[in-house]
């Protein structure tokens, strides 16, 4: 008989012990929620985000990839990227801001030599079709470049938006945000793109 009790008794304190240990209020359980914006941005090294943005960056995911792309191979988007964005919706966030910045190295790379080896091919292709719009509008090799990133940029807010697993869904239902800025190094200043 005083075995039973003693099992009940250890029985309950392991119980309350599972229940205070997954409170909502742990503190690794409330992070997990708490996301707000998402960053899609280049990951060439521009200057910290910390310093653009003056938002609580505990509440800020970044996904970065080298000229701030969304792949898409065929039919079939890169659900590597678009997972990750997906992820930091579906745990609070309900806006998504694609950053891409002046001078961009990889554009520039892409207007030099529009092949790129291996797995870089990808990430080519995207890109240059941003090129192929600016140069119907220019000649001017600066211009092309500015004019490029821009295209870029909004051709990544487009693909976003017409995801159409979870994220296109919350845009028409107005649940979810996704803008367009380019930061610029010499001002150090965050805009939106051109029109
Ligand atoms: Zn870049």
């Amino acid at each position: 008989m005083h075995n039973f009790r003693r099992r009940c008794i250890m029985r309950i304190l392991i119980f309350l012990v599972l229940i205070i240990c997954c409170w909502p209020s742990c503190p690794v359980l409330a992070e997990e929620s708490s996301y707000d914006t998402v960053v899609f941005c280049c990951s060439e090294p521009i200057p910290e985000l910390k310093a653009i943005f003056t938002e609580d960056l505990g509440r800020v995911v970044v996904v970065r990839n080298m000229g701030n792309v969304i792949g898409v191979a065929g039919d079939k988007p890169d659900h590597i990227e678009i997972g990750s964005v997906e992820y930091a919706i579906e745990h609070g966030a309900k806006r998504i801001i694609v950053l891409g910045h002046k001078w961009c190295g990889v554009i520039k790379s892409v207007m030099d030599n529009p092949t790129g080896g291996g797995h870089q091919q990808a990430i080519y292709a995207v890109i240059s079709k941003s090129i192929t719009k600016a140069r119907k509008e220019s000649s001017d090799l600066e211009v092309i470049w500015q004019k490029s990133i821009e295209y870029n940029i909004k051709n990544t807010v487009t693909e976003l938006r017409e995801n159409r697993f979870i994220l296109h869904e919350l845009v028409e239902a107005g649940k979810l945000e996704v803008t367009d800025a380019v930061y610029n190094p010499e001002t150090g200043k965050v805009e939106p793109c051109a029109e």
